[in-house]
């Protein structure tokens, strides 16, 4: 059965989302006939030697993409979304009459600080919410006797990114669902890692965690076994029947990164793409990013047309060039042009035209 890519879409959904076309179609083969077992990678124990080695590699090679192999972390991937990262967080970390600090920049962080409620005192140190989070908080102080740290480094709703994180001897947990391999940090300055994999690693059903070992363990409570880091660590991320599928995927995605060069060619592939976005945005009339120029994602592109009237024709133009998932979430309106680590250049180029198309059409 071919295929017929011709049809393929220039695809800016948020999430879950694109992923590299290599990888769909090994991931495919994969399905019918894996490791040329005669099994399909659907139908096989977990604990069988092939999906071991799967989940070995992909632990391994996740802690290596972000440069923290060997300096006391484990990664592990696990169920329930970066939704249950929300309140395993404060399960492990935040200790009984503890407190732990947050930073409100989207919505996605005002829900992570919803869970927290319900352990113990949390802290918003600032948020960005009256601007309709249109903008990364700054200026704040972390009090020094919080159990932790909370941040949200990319919000993929309103399209903002965090560019500098906060020196502080608190342990820093960070949500990377929606930029997560796409730049080059010094990951050791974080202690606790989630990121959901279907904006920016795999498909929706697993969520990466890499976690800094000697935090966990010290905060007192009793913890369900599903929701107790420790556990999960010591089965090697087979505490129970893991997402089979969604972490061969994710496999395929970081093997993709690591043959493009890693982490760091990635980002100049990401910088190059956002540019040229973000150029266009600023040059063309018709029109205006919706994010603090300072603070803008490079992963999610998010802007408006300055007259409504034009949203028709710009509708129809798009859809026409063969263009998917570009409308914004409904609480920024406009467009949300999601620049994920697989999309290329090419069909980043296919909106921008479209874009300049407008400009000579009305
Ligand atoms: C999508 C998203 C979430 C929610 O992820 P689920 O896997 O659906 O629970 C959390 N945080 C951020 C930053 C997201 O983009």
């Amino acid at each position: 059965m071919e295929l017929n890519y011709t049809m393929k879409k220039h695809n800016y959904s948020a999430g879950p989302s694109i992923l590299p076309q290599e990888v769909f179609e090994k991931a495919s083969k994969a399905i019918l006939n894996f490791n040329d077992s005669g099994l399909s990678i659907l139908e096989i124990s977990h604990r069988s030697k092939d999906f071991v080695a799967v989940m070995e590699e992909a632990r391994s090679l996740a802690l290596e993409l972000l440069g923290l192999q060997g300096k006391g972390y484990q990664a592990l991937f696990l169920q329930g979304g970066a939704s249950t990262a929300f309140l395993m967080a404060p399960y492990n970390l935040m200790k009984e009459n503890g407190k732990a600090a947050y930073l409100d920049s989207g919505t996605w962080a005002a829900a992570a600080i919803k869970e927290a409620k319900l352990f113990g005192e949390t802290i918003t140190i600032a948020s960005s919410k009256e601007e309709n989070y249109n903008n990364i908080p700054k200026g704040y102080e972390i009090p020094a006797d919080a159990d932790y740290f909370h941040c949200t480094s990319n919000n993929t709703i309103f399209g903002t990114q965090m560019k500098d994180f906060p020196v502080t001897n608190v342990p820093v947990v960070c949500d990377m669902s929606s930029d997560i391999f796409s730049r080059n940090l010094d990951y050791s300055k974080f202690d606790l890692i989630y990121a959901g994999a279907q904006k920016n690693m795999g498909p929706a059903g697993t969520t990466l965690v890499v976690i800094k070992e000697e935090i966990l363990g010290k905060n007192g409570r009793t913890i369900p076994s599903m929701l107790d880091y420790a556990k999960h660590i010591k089965a090697e991320s087979m505490y129970n029947t893991p997402p089979v599928f969604a972490v061969y995927v994710s496999l395929l995605t970081l093997q993709w990164i690591k043959e493009k060069g890693g982490v760091a060619a990635i980002e100049k592939l990401n910088d190059a793409k956002a540019a040229l976005l973000y150029a266009e945005i600023d040059r063309n009339p018709l029109f205006k990013g919706a994010a603090a120029v300072e603070d803008r994602s490079k992963m999610n592109v998010t802007f408006l047309l300055n007259n409504p009237d034009h949203t028709a024709t710009f509708d129809a133009m798009w859809k026409e060039a063969n263009i998917s998932g570009l409308p914004g979430h409904r609480s920024v309106g406009g467009y949300r042009a999601s620049i994920y680590n697989a999309m290329p250049i090419e069909s980043v180029q296919v909106l921008v035209d479209v874009m300049k198309a407008l400009e000579s059409k009305v």
